[in-house]
Parts: structure tokens; C-alpha cells; sequence
């Protein structure tokens, strides 16, 4: 949750309309292209303080590429290995990992799952 002395710049809005408006996975590049003539080093600060404030998230993915999405509901991530394309999955068990944690008596800020594999399209296309 956004803690509210935090203050939004200008183009930390645009970045947080660009994600929130394509509903996907950008890579920082990606966001760039999107914002014409905003400066590469602008754009990565503007990116950072959005993941502080818990307004993005960035996914690391094995491959060594990191993506940014305007957060939602939690879910999980698949990544296809073949083809690279990356899903987003309704994680079920997001609320019996919260109960499991709360017994436990930990409470959690940031739940990042993220499964590898081969998608269903590329299942059938083999
Ligand atoms: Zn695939
Ligand atoms: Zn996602």
C-alpha cells in the first residue's frame, strides 16, 4: 500500500497509466518506448520509488530479465521456457499462505511466486 508522504511525480503517473492501461508484463524498455523523450536514467528512478511505494511490482525472471506490472489482485506467474511468454495464474492459495503465516505469527507484505515450465501452447504444438 502507497504510504501517503511518498508524493507521485508527474511521470511516476504516466509510468503507473502505461502499466496499468496495457494490463502485461513491461520490461523497463519497453516502459521507455512508451514515454517518448523522458530520459532512460528518469525513467528507472521513476520505476524504483513506484516498487518502494508498493504501486508496481518487479518480477525477476531466470532468464535475467526483469518486468514491471501495475499491481492487482495476487497471483502467481508461469513463465514458458519455449517461448518466453509469461501468464498470470489466480493464486488460490493466497489466503491459506496468509493463515499458515498468521499461525505462524508473521504477517506478509509481498507473496512472489513464479513457476517455470512449457505452456499449453506449446504443448499442442509439438
Ligand atoms: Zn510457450
Ligand atoms: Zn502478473
Amino acid at each position: 500500500m502507497p504510504r501517503g508522504r511518498e508524493k507521485i511525480t508527474p511521470l511516476m503517473h504516466r509510468v503507473l497509466q502505461t502499466l496499468s492501461a496495457s494490463r502485461v508484463h513491461l520490461t523497463a524498455e519497453e516502459i521507455l518506448e512508451c514515454l517518448e523523450g523522458v530520459g532512460r536514467a528518469t525513467v528507472y528512478r521513476a520505476l524504483d520509488r513506484l516498487c518502494e511505494q508498493g504501486l508496481i511490482n518487479r518480477l525477476s525472471l531466470e532468464s535475467g530479465t526483469s518486468v514491471y506490472e501495475y499491481v492487482r489482485e495476487p497471483h502467481m506467474h508461469f513463465v514458458c521456457r519455449e517461448c518466453g511468454n509469461l501468464y498470470d495464474i489466480p493464486a488460490e492459495f493466497a489466503s491459506s499462505l496468509e493463515q499458515i503465516m498468521t499461525k505462524c505469527g508473521h504477517s506478509i507484505v509481498k507473496t512472489d511466486v513464479t513457476a517455470y515450465g512449457v505452456c499449453k501452447n506449446c504443448r499442442m504444438a509439438e
